[in-house]
């Protein structure tokens, strides 16, 4: 029996796994087993007579030798050390173990020994170290985990399943049903659907509901697998579920997001990083006229390109691009049906988390109404939009453009200002459209009729302005003015009315008269104001002496006005004489105005041509007739009883139907009768509106009323044109009378008139006889009638009555 337990002893000394060492009190080894010699890596035998410190890492000795010593000094048979394995054992190789061990006094033959079984702990701890670490795992992840028992009780949940179950599985209950953590018919499904079909495969998945604390709902989507135990039968469940919101949450926000792209008016489109569309929105369908599944799959460049940009456009869009910044710039593409399109579009890299670029999201906005409104706006800003001329705007800037030209390469500029003579009055009386197609094809003319380098603009209203750059001399200039005269010579054809108009040119030269722009226009201006003072159709170069017409011109508007409403206007009478006795036949009436602020008789010369732009002809034709007509009833009335009243008419008199009814209105109301009145008109009497003039001259002639035809041999007139004029007297005009007597030239002249007076059956008044040879020579040749101031000047009716009439 004793050797029985002997060899049990010896067996179970060398099969036991744990390391068996004997020390004694001075710590020296003297025994180890099998297996310590395996564990610390010893030979068979090489641990004898070692001191334990071998075993132990050099930290730990001082501390083990004084536990020992405090072992063998207590009352203890055996105590336990490192029961977790917090002592440390020592390999031969030097790397050091934890390890547990448990020490025992031995009192042998009179020797005290110590024997300690020690196991190696490393196994052990790494196992306890890996649960620790899967549970720390277990714990912290995202995911809802969990383990439940074949009947579905919880065993285990995770942080994330026990922060989201809290109310629903209870922390007191220690085993909560599974179904506590679902709604109603969700816990069901997982109790006849899920774990069955788990126990049947090993595995369920889908999409289920928890409840969460607040009762809400929390989608997820979750695994179950079923472990089974030896026999096949289930152990225990075990569930993975995550949380969906997130998802649903960018999945809801992607879906508002696409909506909003939906409905953008502006495009939106998504390439790859070749230019591959993989999504365009309906503004970009829209647009373009590609439908989003035509689009897609092909590369946006090869879908809209047009050929309006070159190769270095397209280079510099990459360059930037693939330099990972955004390109932004007006393209210009071609729509579905190659219409061209004006897309201001910007384009943005997607880089990945890399930082490589994935794709590009552009953005574009179709312009093109806004280019050519653009485009309208420019040419309203530059442009007349009746004549399509240059506007003023433009013709500064283009002038001021000239101007320092010509002053780095020294040539030379003229400004033509120009005006149609008149205009003013044909606007009113034929209606605005009438008066805008004038302008249009007046326009033309003048364009047409100067080189294509020199500028014609439109300033407004009726008035133009050619710029000539460069110009030869003022015998240039000349022969330009010439030409736009003679070029509005031919008759307008406006809807089938004919019209006649002239035009007015003022012109500055640069650098003879000024430098700059605005002095240049200036002085054309007054040159214009001149021309157009001298009776229109023609031209006038600035000369200083003009300026002080041209403020004089607003003075005399604003002075006419004035007179006029204060009745400050009225007619002087110059006698008209019978040639051979010298005695007054009649009298011609001529106006003169009293401005207020001169309280001088100012003569019609001055404020003529305003009264016909302005408009106040009518007026103030109306009240000299009215009034002569007034003076003359009043003569007669005195038993002075004159032949004749010469009352002058201006041409715009008769652009207005109804003047021959005011004037039979105003004899009527005078008591004058029409036989004696005589109305002088000027070969432009029918320039404005041939069909008002002769309708209204003709109607005048009717009622008795003589015409008669103004400085005659002034003007322009062939025999065709004065044909159609009901006149009856042709009134030489002065320039042909002074001194007739020695110049020969004028004498040829008056010949010529008084033969073609002779052939429209005209009878004569010789006009400005001064000279009593003058009036001689006139005499000689027969003619009866004259006026002038060798017999008198103009005068006020009652000087005219004390010194002509009363003396008879
Ligand atoms: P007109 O009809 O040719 O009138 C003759 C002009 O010659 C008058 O000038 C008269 O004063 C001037 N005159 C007369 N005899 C002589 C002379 O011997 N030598 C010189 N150097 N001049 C002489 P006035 O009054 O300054 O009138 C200028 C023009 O104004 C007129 O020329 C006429 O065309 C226009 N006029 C005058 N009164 C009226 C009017 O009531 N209505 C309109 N529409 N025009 C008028
Ligand atoms: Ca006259
Ligand atoms: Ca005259």
């Amino acid at each position: 029996m004793a050797s029985l337990e002997q060899a049990i002893s010896r067996r179970l000394i060398q099969e036991t796994p744990n390391a068996l060492v004997v020390i004694d009190t001075d710590q020296r080894i003297c025994y180890a087993n099998p297996p310590a010699e395996r564990i610390f890596g010893y030979a068979q035998g090489e641990l004898l007579d070692q001191p334990l410190d071998l075993l132990l890492p050099p930290e730990s000795r001082k501390a083990h030798r004084e536990h020992i010593q405090r072992f063998l000094a207590s009352e203890d048979r055996t105590r336990s050390m490192g029961e977790r394995g917090e002592i440390r054992g020592l390999h031969a190789d030097g790397t050091p173990f934890p390890a547990e061990a448990t020490i025992t006094r031995l009192e042998w033959e009179g020797s005290t020994y110590l024997v300690a079984l020690l196991n190696d702990r490393s196994s052990a701890r790494e196992l306890e170290a890996e649960r620790q670490r899967l549970a720390e795992i277990l714990e912290s992840t995202p995911d809802l985990v969990g383990i439940a028992d074949p009947e579905g009780n919880v065993v285990y949940r995770n942080k994330s399943a026990r922060d989201l179950l809290a109310s629903p599985l209870s922390e007191r209950d220690p085993r909560p049903h599974v179904q506590a953590a679902h709604p109603k018919e969700d816990g069901q499904r997982v109790l006849n659907e899920a774990f069955p079909e788990a126990r049947e495969t090993g595995f369920w998945e889908g999409e289920n509901t928890f409840l969460n604390g607040d009762g809400n709902h929390v989608p997820v989507s979750q695994i179950i697998r079923a472990h089974y135990d030896g026999n096949g039968e289930v152990a225990y469940f075990s569930t993975i579920a995550r949380d969906l919101r997130p998802y649903r949450e960018a999945e809801h926000r992607l879906h508002i997001l696409f909506a909003a792209l939906d409905q953008a008016a502006d495009m939106v489109w998504i390439t790859d990083n070749q230019g591959v569309v993989e999504y365009v929105n309906p503004a970009f369908e829209a647009v373009t006229g590609f439908a989003a599944e035509a689009a897609k799959g092909h590369k946006v460049g090869a879908l809209m390109k047009s050929d309006h940009h070159d190769q270095d456009f397209y280079a510099r869009m990459w360059g930037q691009l693939l330099q990972g910044q955004p390109y932004r710039d007006v393209f210009t593409n071609r729509t579905r049906d190659g219409q061209e399109v004006h897309i201001d579009e910007t384009i943005s890299p997607v880089r990945d988390s890399d930082g490589k670029v994935t794709h590009f999201i552009a953005t574009g906005r179709d312009i093109s109404e806004r280019l050519v409104l653009e485009d309208r706006l420019r040419q309203l800003a530059y442009y007349d939009p009746l004549t399509g001329l240059p506007n003023r705007t433009h013709f500064e800037e283009q002038l001021a453009h000239s101007l320092s030209r010509a002053e780095r390469s020294g040539h030379s500029l003229a400004l033509l200002m120009l005006d149609l003579d008149r205009f003013k009055d044909l606007n009113d009386s034929l209606g605005h459209p009438t008066g805008d197609e004038l302008l249009v094809q007046v326009g033309h003319r003048l364009r047409e009729a100067v080189r294509s380098s020199d500028l014609v603009a439109r300033l407004g209203g009726d008035e133009f302005v050619i710029l000539l750059d460069p110009v030869a001399g003022e015998e240039g200039v000349i022969r330009v003015a010439e030409t736009l005269l003679q070029a509005l010579e031919p008759r307008f054809d406006i809807q089938g009315t004919a019209f006649h108009t002239h035009i007015s040119i003022g012109i500055s030269l640069f650098p003879a008269d000024a430098e700059d722009t605005s002095t240049l226009l200036q002085q054309a201006d007054t040159a214009l104001f001149e021309a157009k003072g001298a009776g229109g159709h023609s031209y006038r170069f600035f000369s200083p002496r003009h300026t002080q017409a041209a403020t004089d011109r607003f003075q005399v508007e604003h002075g006419l006005h004035q007179a006029l409403a204060e009745e400050a206007c009225e007619p002087f009478f110059q006698p008209l004489v019978r040639l051979p006795t010298g005695a007054i036949i009649g009298v011609e009436a001529l106006v003169r105005c009293r401005f207020p602020d001169s309280g001088e008789w100012i003569p019609p010369g001055r404020f003529i041509s305003v009264a016909e732009r302005t408009g106040l002809i009518h007026q103030l034709g109306a009240g000299v007739l009215k009034q002569a007509c007034q003076a003359f009833r009043d003569w007669w009335a005195k038993g002075y009883s004159l032949e004749r009243l010469a009352v002058n008419l201006s041409p715009i008199q008769l652009t207005r139907r109804g003047f021959s009814t005011q004037v039979a209105a105003i004899l009527e109301e005078t008591g004058v009768a029409p036989g004696w009145l005589e109305l002088e008109i000027t070969e432009e009497a029918v320039l404005w509106d041939e069909e008002i003039a002769l309708e209204e001259l003709e109607a005048l002639a009717e009622l008795g009323v003589v015409i008669a035809l103004d400085d005659f041999g002034k003007g322009y007139s062939s025999p065709a044109n004065l044909q159609q004029l009901p006149v009856s007297r042709m009134k030489i005009d002065r320039a042909f009378i002074q001194g007739v007597d020695h110049d020969p030239g004028n004498r040829t002249i008056l010949r010529g008139l008084l033969g073609f007076a002779e052939g429209f059956r005209c009878r004569i008044t010789a006009e400005g006889i001064e000279r009593p040879e003058e009036a001689a020579y006139l005499r000689g040749l027969g003619i009866q009638e004259g006026q002038g101031f060798l017999y008198a000047h103009p005068l006020r009716a009652h000087e005219l009555e004390r010194t002509f009439l009363a003396g008879d």
